[in-house]
């Protein structure tokens, strides 16, 4: 066994292709979707297909940013707790209002939060600063008030426009529809945005053994979950799964599928990419394009399938074949299946999100592949610590499930140690670990 931090002494492999040169020629076939208008809710996690131009200055009036006493200014420059200065109230305003009334000096209006600050008035004193609560108290009408401070001038007004300026840009094209942006769109009077539509991802499963979950067991059988946790992922990161469900093991039955398979954006199967397998797989696809069959330096999930299929109507429709193994299909699919989607919803920040954890056991790379080892990284007097998951095994699918990472030992190094910092991949994000 090679020593740690040295190159393993196995054949490097140079027929096979980085994680990045897959990648690469993967995006290089997507598109960016065209646009679809939406209501602004529905369209969560999308992209904004133009910039959004404010009509309207927001806040659109001056307005109160607190209960109490619109006035002037110079009314009150000699008011104190101990010698307060006494104004006429001459009306009140409450929000959704228009004043009728304007204030001049030595008067008042009493004015709710986001009430429109009358004419005249260029200042609010809040409540709080007035002797309102003893006038109530004794029973004294609120005709006049005791201002018990000499407030600047602008205190507690929100100025029209403060928020966005009528004309401006307030979001840009390619930004990400986050809650906050929703509201945005909002604040602006429009309830429906355009942005970059979905993806329609097809996904397929192919295999004389697989059994449609629900149905009755059958020995000899297992049951497809590669459709479904793939749907699942397509589903996170924003795509729209189209089940296609199991084509056999024959020309006829994966022919069959590719048909409906074609009216996607993109299609993913799973399984039959591995050698002895692909001969069937290839002759399919190659009566309705190309595909490669590759192998990539990482593990789990060396062999991979990519092409480009044309639809009837002359559409161009990407394929990539993942491999069988349950884990090794959603592994590809983290690291080609969702950059895939992000580019053709016109996302532009595509890494996935890696934190830097101390390495509670080693991980062992024997065949110079980047390895992904699946983890659970855990927050530890201040630091990110990830122990794996147990046995790897590419079929072990729980041992995903029990995951929320993956971490990774780099294809030049034959081990990580214990003790070592590894940059891990991280699956979830959950509140309880961050
Ligand atoms: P293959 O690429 O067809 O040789 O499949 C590799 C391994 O993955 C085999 O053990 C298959 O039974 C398994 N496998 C293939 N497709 C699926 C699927 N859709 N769900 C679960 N396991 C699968
Ligand atoms: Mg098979």
């Amino acid at each position: 066994m090679a020593e740690h931090g040295h190159p393993p002494k196995h054949h490097y492999d140079a027929s096979m292709l980085s994680v990045e040169e897959a990648l690469e020629r993967i995006l290089s076939y997507m598109p960016e979707l065209d646009a679809e208008e939406k209501p602004i809710l529905d369209a969560m996690g999308q992209v904004l297909a133009d910039d959004v131009v404010s009509d309207l200055d927001i806040p659109p009036l001056d307005n109160s940013a607190m209960d109490g006493y619109a006035l002037q200014a110079t009314s009150v420059e000699t008011a104190s707790e101990g010698s307060p200065v006494v104004l006429r109230v001459t009306g009140v305003i409450a929000a959704g209002q228009l004043p009728e009334i304007s204030v001049g000096p030595g008067e008042a209006v009493r004015i709710m939060t986001g009430a429109p600050v009358p004419e005249g008035a260029d200042t609010v004193v809040p409540f709080e600063e007035t002797d309102e609560l003893e006038r109530r108290a004794s029973g004294q009408g609120l005709s006049e008030i005791a201002i018990k401070v000499a407030a600047k001038t602008g205190r507690d007004v929100r100025v029209a426009g403060q928020d966005v300026r009528r004309g401006e840009v307030v979001l840009k094209r390619g930004a990400v529809l986050r809650p906050s942006e929703v509201g945005v769109i909002a604040s602006l009077g429009r309830n429906t945005v355009r942005v970059i539509r979905k993806p329609v991802v097809g996904i397929l499963s192919t295999g004389d053994e697989l059994l449609e979950p629900g149905a009755n067991f059958g020995t000899g059988g297992i049951y497809d979950s590669n459709s479904y946790s793939v749907a699942a992922l397509v589903r996170r990161y924003g795509g729209i799964p189209h089940m296609l469900g199991i084509a056999r093991d024959n020309l006829d039955s994966v022919n069959a599928k590719l048909r409906e398979g074609l009216e996607s954006d993109i299609l993913i199967t799973s399984a039959g990419v591995s050698k002895g397998d692909y001969d069937m797989v290839k002759d399919v696809l190659t009566q309705h394009g190309e595909i490669d069959f590759w192998s990539v330096r990482m593990k789990p999930a060396k062999p991979l399938a990519f092409g480009v299929l044309t639809a009837p109507d002359g559409r161009k429709v990407p394929h990539l074949g993942l491999p069988g193994n349950p884990v090794s299909a959603m592994v590809a699919f983290e690291q080609f299946g969702r950059a895939a989607i992000y580019k053709m919803l016109g996302k532009t920040g595509i890494e996935k999100p890696q934190v830097r954890a101390i390495l509670d056991e080693p991980i062992h790379n024997t065949d110079g592949r980047r390895v992904f080892a699946r983890a659970v990284v855990t927050k530890r007097d201040g630091e990110y610590r990830a122990r794996l998951t147990g046995e790897q095994g590419s079929n072990l699918l729980t041992s995903m499930a029990r995951a929320n990472g993956l971490a990774i030992c780099p294809e030049d190094l034959s081990r990580k140690e214990a003790g070592e910092v590894v940059d891990v991949q991280m699956l979830d994000w959950p509140e309880e670990v961050f």
